[in-house]
C-alpha cells in the first residue's frame, strides 16, 4: 500500500516535473535562439551595409563593400558559420514565431550558396553593379543631419574605383539585356556624383575643405562609372549568355525565392488551367454586356474579340490626371467602413495611411506604390504614393487612365491599401520578428494583396457585371505573369509568342505588353510570386472552410494569417493546420 502511495506520488511528481522543466527548457531554448537572431543580423549588416541602409540602419553607411574574391570568401564564411550556429536548435521545440524565424534564416543561407556557386549572376548580369543608388539614398535620406550623411558619402566614395575594377575581373559572357540595363542605368544614376551632390553641399555647413576634398573624390567616382560604361560598350562579347534563364537553374531559383508548397511545373499548370477558366467567365459576362455597350452592332465571333471590344468601351469611364490623386484619397475611407461594416478582419486605427505625390527621387518607377516603415523605424508614416501625370503627353495620359478606369483603380486601392499591402503591413509589424521583416517573403506579401482583391468583390463590393469583368482582366495581369515567366526562362517562348499572350489573351496595350517583355528578360522567378502566393492563401483558405464547416469564421481566418508576419504560406499553412 505504502509502496504504491510512493510510486504514485512520484510518477505524479515526475510527470508534472518532466512537464514544467520541458517548457522551461524550451523557453530557454527560445531565448537563446533570440540571441541567435541578434547576432546573425549584426552579422548581416557587416557584409552587407547596403541592405542594413535600406531598411533603416545607417551605423555603416560609409562602408562601400568591393565585391572581389575575397569578400566572396568572407561571405562564405559567414554563411558556413550560420548554418552551423542553427544545428544547435530542434526547430520543433522553438514557438511558433521562431520555428518560422529558423526556417527563413536557413532558406536565406541555403539560397546565397545556390547564388555564388550556382546561378552566379555576379557573372553575367553586369547591371547588379551600380553604386549610385546608397549614395543617393545619403543625399535624400532625412534619418541624421545633412552634415553626419555627407561625411559617409565622402568616406563611401574611397572604394568606388575598386568596386567597379572588382566587378570587371568578376564578367564572364554577360548577357546583352543586363549589359544595356547596365550601361543605362550606371549613366543614368551617376547625376548623384555632380549635380545632387553639389545641391547638397550647397545647403551644408561643411568646412570649404571638406567640401573641396568631396568635389575631387566625386569626380573620380564619377569617372570610374563611365569607364565601366565605356568597358561595358567595347569589351568583345562574342558568345553573351541566354538572358533565358533554362530549366534546371530555374527551378532552383523559383524554390528559394517563393518557398511554395508548389514546384514551378505545378503552378504552371494551373495557371494555364486559370486562364482558361477566366476566359469562360469573362466571356458569359461580357456577351451579357454587349447590348448595353454594343447596341445593336453584330458580335464578333471569336469569342477573346467580344471580350476586349466590350472592355475597351468600359474602360472609357475613368477620371481626369488631375483628380486621379484626390480619386485615391477619397476611396480609402470607403474601403476601411467596408472592412468594417462587414467584419472582414480588424483594421488598427492608430496606423493611418497617408496619401501623397509621389516624392521626385521616386518618380517614373510606378504609379502607385506603398512605403513602409522599415524594422528599424517602425513609429514612421506608411505612405501610399501616388504617381502624377503632369508633363505627359494627352495621349499617354489617356491611356494610363483607360487602364486604371473607374473599375480598375477600385482595384488597385483594395491591392494597395485596404486591405491589401498597407493592412499586411500593419499587421506583420505587431508580429516582433526583424527577421520577418527583412527576410519578408515576397510570394505572401503579394499574394495577400492579390487575395485581398477577390475576397473584397466575393464578399459584395461594388459589385456588377461591369465590376467582375475588369476584376477577372485585372486577374489575368497576374496568371499570365506567371505563364509568361515560365515560358520564357524554361520553354523558350520567343518574344512574338509572348506579346500575343498578353496582348490577345491577356487583353493589355502593346506599350504594356512591351514593357513587360523587357521586365521578362531582365528579371527571373519574381513574376511568378503574386500569382502562386494568392492560389495558395485562397487554397488554405478554402480547405480550412471544408474542414470547420459552420464554424468557419472569415475574419479570424484573415486575422489568424495575418498574425505569422511575411512568413511563406506554406510555414503559416503548416502551423494554422497543426493547431486545428
Ligand atoms: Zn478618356
Ligand atoms: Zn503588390
Amino acid at each position: 500500500m505504502k509502496k504504491l502511495f510512493v510510486s504514485f506520488f512520484a510518477i505524479t511528481l515526475l510527470f508534472s516535473c518532466n512537464k514544467s522543466t520541458k517548457s522551461n527548457e524550451d523557453k530557454a531554448l527560445d531565448g537563446k535562439f533570440d540571441k541567435y537572431k541578434d547576432g546573425f543580423v549584426t552579422a548581416l549588416w557587416k557584409i552587407s551595409p547596403d541592405w542594413a541602409a535600406g531598411v533603416g540602419y545607417h551605423k555603416l553607411d560609409s562602408v562601400l563593400v568591393v565585391p572581389n574574391e575575397a569578400q566572396q570568401k568572407i561571405e562564405l564564411d559567414f554563411i558556413n558559420a550560420q548554418l552551423d550556429s542553427l544545428k544547435q536548435f530542434d526547430v520543433e521545440n522553438l514557438s511558433d514565431n521562431n520555428k518560422t524565424d529558423f526556417r527563413m534564416i536557413k532558406n536565406q543561407l541555403e539560397s546565397s550558396v545556390f547564388s555564388i556557386k550556382e546561378l552566379k549572376s555576379y557573372e553575367w548580369n553586369p547591371s547588379e553593379y551600380n553604386v549610385c543608388g546608397s549614395f543617393a539614398e545619403i543625399l535624400n535620406g532625412k534619418y541624421d543631419s545633412l552634415e553626419v550623411r555627407l561625411r559617409a558619402f565622402n568616406a563611401k566614395m574611397n572604394n568606388v574605383p575598386a568596386y567597379y575594377e572588382a566587378a570587371k575581373a568578376n564578367i564572364k559572357n554577360p548577357t546583352i539585356e543586363h549589359t544595356e540595363l547596365a550601361i543605362a542605368q550606371n549613366l543614368g544614376g551617376s547625376s548623384v556624383f555632380d549635380a545632387d551632390l553639389n545641391a547638397a553641399l550647397k545647403q551644408s555647413k561643411l568646412s570649404e575643405t571638406e567640401k573641396k576634398e568631396m568635389l575631387e573624390k566625386a569626380k573620380v567616382a564619377k569617372k570610374a562609372i563611365s569607364d565601366y560604361a565605356e568597358w561595358l560598350k567595347t569589351t568583345p562579347n562574342k558568345t553573351p549568355r541566354s538572358f533565358r534563364l533554362g530549366a534546371a537553374l530555374y527551378a532552383k531559383k523559383f524554390d528559394f525565392n517563393i518557398q511554395s508548397s508548389y514546384t514551378a511545373d505545378e503552378i504552371f499548370k494551373i495557371a494555364v488551367d486559370h486562364k482558361k477558366d477566366l476566359h469562360d467567365k469573362m466571356f458569359v459576362l461580357a456577351d451579357k454586356l454587349w447590348t448595353k455597350y454594343k447596341g445593336t452592332e453584330p458580335k464578333p465571333t471569336n469569342k477573346l474579340d467580344l471580350i476586349k471590344q466590350v472592355i475597351d468601351k468600359i474602360s472609357l469611364q475613368h477620371t481626369t490626371p488631375e483628380k486621379f490623386q484626390s480619386e485615391i484619397e477619397k476611396q480609402i475611407p470607403e474601403l476601411t467602413a467596408y472592412v468594417k461594416a462587414k467584419d472582414l478582419l480588424y483594421i488598427d486605427p492608430s496606423k493611418p495611411l497617408v496619401v501623397r505625390k509621389e516624392p521626385a527621387y521616386m518618380a517614373g518607377v510606378a504609379g502607385a506604390s506603398i512605403s513602409a516603415p522599415g524594422p528599424y523605424d517602425k513609429n514612421a508614416n506608411t505612405y501610399y504614393n501616388v504617381g502624377s501625370m503632369t508633363g505627359w503627353t494627352a495621349e499617354n495620359s489617356e491611356s494610363y487612365l483607360r487602364e486604371y478606369n473607374d473599375y480598375i483603380l477600385q482595384i488597385l486601392n483594395i491591392h494597395e491599401a485596404i486591405p491589401g499591402h498597407y493592412t499586411q503591413l500593419v499587421y506583420s509589424n505587431q508580429s516582433p520578428s526583424i527577421i520577418k521583416s527583412i527576410l519578408g517573403n515576397g510570394a505572401m506579401v503579394e499574394g495577400w494583396a492579390v487575395y485581398a482583391e477577390k475576397m473584397m468583390l466575393e464578399s459584395g463590393y461594388k459589385n456588377s457585371d461591369e465590376m467582375w469583368l475588369m476584376y477577372y482582366k485585372w486577374n489575368l495581369r497576374t496568371t499570365c505573369n506567371t505563364i509568361l515567366d515560365i515560358s520564357v526562362h524554361t520553354k523558350n517562348m520567343s518574344k512574338e509568342a509572348a506579346i500575343d499572350l498578353l496582348t490577345k489573351e491577356a487583353f493589355q496595350q502593346q506599350a504594356e505588353a512591351d514593357g513587360k517583355w523587357k521586365r521578362v528578360t531582365l528579371s527571373q522567378v519574381q513574376l511568378c510570386s503574386y500569382f502562386t502566393g494568392y492560389t495558395e492563401i485562397y487554397n488554405l483558405r478554402e480547405e480550412l472552410k471544408k474542414k470547420e464547416g459552420d464554424k468557419f469564421n472569415l475574419k479570424k481566418f484573415h486575422e489568424k494569417f495575418l498574425s505569422f508576419g511575411s512568413a511563406p504560406v506554406k510555414y503559416i499553412k503548416e502551423l494554422m493546420l497543426s493547431k486545428e
